[in-house]
């Protein structure tokens, strides 16, 4: 094998290191491990060894069908998602303690100076309380660890409760444009005391139809106003701050509330400018900024929820999402090329799964070992991938010269495969009946390993010789072996004999 190191790619030969110091660490404790029995008992009685059927094929069962596929089982990663989960509850904690602050507030406010208009806006900062705990519940069940019932975890809550919420800001928007439409009607009906029933009637009962509306109160013109203020700049400072979180986590239960509160903000500013138009004489300010505030509503609800059903459906994630991350996939060493890369958002987690394409000839473990330097840095790379679930190809790209010639191949080979793939059992008739009979007094087949390759099968035949033998006729026997067994395979298959020089040493402490 010493001879084929110098094409071995570092991965792999980092991998024959580990298990060469391995094997020299048990050496230390028992000598007999690196002692070859064949060639040991052979050396006693050289005639015991080769002959006979039974010992022809050594290691009977020891072959095994290397490098075709490998279903990579996914990983937890948690540590990144505890962090910013806190973060992340703590901004719905704030802006349900601020809606608690608010209500107790105004309804304080309300309650000392007698204000109805105050006492309302309380009521709607209740119904804002309840808003902002469903969200953060929504939240804190999404944040579930995954379990029997629901494997693939809770993300999905944050969905669901990011729907509700976008389907209040679409309510909302509808009222302020109802109240502003009724407005609007009622001066172009030009009545001038229905008008000004109505301003006052809608302004003091701005919740029965408003939704949104927060009335302002005339009869105390300085505390209604500085509540109002207030409650704006509180309301428009949580929006920033929601918004900020929910971009940085792509969490659209955070942008739907956060547009909540600035609902609220806007509502309140219409309030405010349709009292300051009054006052100016200028009433059509106040169902022009109705309907202009229940737009950017509208706008916001209709936006979250449309990403909220995205998300439920498993819509695909944008290209410009998913390209960075193909490209860290791309920069791990030993993967030659990636497809299928595909994600699916549940809330602020993020699921992929991707297949990679390693040289055909990786072993198994050293194969799984690149999907997890795969995994490794995608989570480093990017912490809002949740899980990666990666599929290991052998890639093909070495065998091809071009597109087409791929395209042809593997067209032909899908199925191709599945007929010559060989079990163990047709291994050793193969081999009884071609090599078994002419070659057993020479050597003894070791293991074979089979290589799945576009449109042929490699065998890799490892067999021991006679201790006594030249190597110049051990590579005749060899070649005369290969073809023998050659004809015994169908067309496509290829055959190659290594000579082993002694057993494996890992493989013979486990028999
Ligand atoms: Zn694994
Ligand atoms: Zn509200
Ligand atoms: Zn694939």
């Amino acid at each position: 094998m010493g001879f084929r190191f110098h094409n071995l790619n570092p991965i792999y030969k980092s991998f024959v290191s580990r298990i060469h110091s391995h094997s020299l660490r048990n050496a230390g404790g028992k000598k007999n491990v690196l002692i070859p029995p064949l060639v040991s008992v052979h050396l006693r009685d050289p005639s015991s060894l080769f002959h006979g059927k039974p010992d022809f094929y050594a290691v009977p069962r020891r072959w095994h069908l290397g490098h075709s596929h490998s279903h990579s089982h996914s990983h937890d990663h948690h540590e990144h998602l505890q962090l910013s989960g806190k973060e992340g509850e703590n901004i719905f904690r704030l802006g349900l303690a601020a809606d608690i602050g608010l209500s107790a507030g105004k309804a304080f406010v309300g309650y000392l100076s007698g204000s109805t208009a105050i006492i309302a806006d309380a009521a709607h900062s209740v119904s804002d309380v309840v808003l902002s705990g469903i969200a953060l519940w929504s939240f804190k069940a999404a944040k579930v660890p995954k379990d029997k019932e629901h494997p693939y975890g809770h993300g999905k809550f944050e969905t669901l409760g990011a729907l509700g919420i976008s389907c209040m800001l679409l309510a909302t928007a509808g009222g302020i444009a109802w109240h502003a439409l009724d407005l609007l009607m009622g001066l172009l009906s030009s009545s001038h005391e229905v008008v000004n029933h109505s301003l006052m009637h809608d302004h003091m009962h701005g919740h029965s139809h408003g939704g949104h509306h927060h009335g302002v109160d005339m009869s105390h013109p300085i505390l209604a106003l500085s509540v109002t203020i207030i409650s704006i700049s509180t309301k428009e400072g949580l929006y920033w701050i929601t918004k900020r979180a929910g971009e940085r986590r792509g969490s659209a239960l955070m942008k739907a509330n956060a547009w909540h509160h600035r609902a609220d903000a806007v509502s309140s500013l219409v309030a405010l400018i349709g009292v300051g138009g009054s006052i100016l004489g200028v009433k059509i300010l106040d169902p022009l900024a109705g309907l202009v505030v229940s737009g950017m509503i509208f706008k916001a609800g209709l936006e979250s929820g449309y990403q909220s059903v995205l998300e439920l459906v498993d819509a695909a994630i944008p290209a410009e999402h998913l390209d960075p991350i193909k490209a860290t996939i791309l920069k791990v060493e030993g993967v030659k090329g990636c497809h299928r890369l595909r994600g699916r958002r549940a809330g602020s987690s993020l699921y992929l799964d991707v297949h990679i394409e390693v040289d055909p000839f990786l072993s198994v473990s050293a194969a799984h070992g690149v999907g997890e330097n795969v995994r490794h840095q995608i989570h480093k790379c990017h912490p809002e991938v949740t899980e990666v679930f990666i599929h290991i190809d052998p890639s093909t790209s070495q065998f091809f010269s071009s597109t087409e010639d791929k395209q042809v191949i593997l067209e032909g080979s899908a199925d191709h495969n599945k007929n010559t793939y060989l079990n163990d059992k047709e291994i050793e008739a193969l081999i009884q009946s071609s090599l078994a009979s002419k070659f057993s007094q020479e050597m003894a087949v070791q293991r074979i390993t089979q290589h799945l390759l576009p449109g042929k099968v490699l065998l890799d035949v490892e067999v021991s010789m006679r201790p006594d033998m030249l190597i110049r006729d051990a590579m005749e026997v060899a070649k005369q072996a290969e073809q023998e067994f050659l004809r015994t395979l169908p067309s496509n298959f290829q055959v190659s004999f290594q000579l082993r020089l002694r057993q494996h040493p890992i493989l013979q402490t486990q028999e």
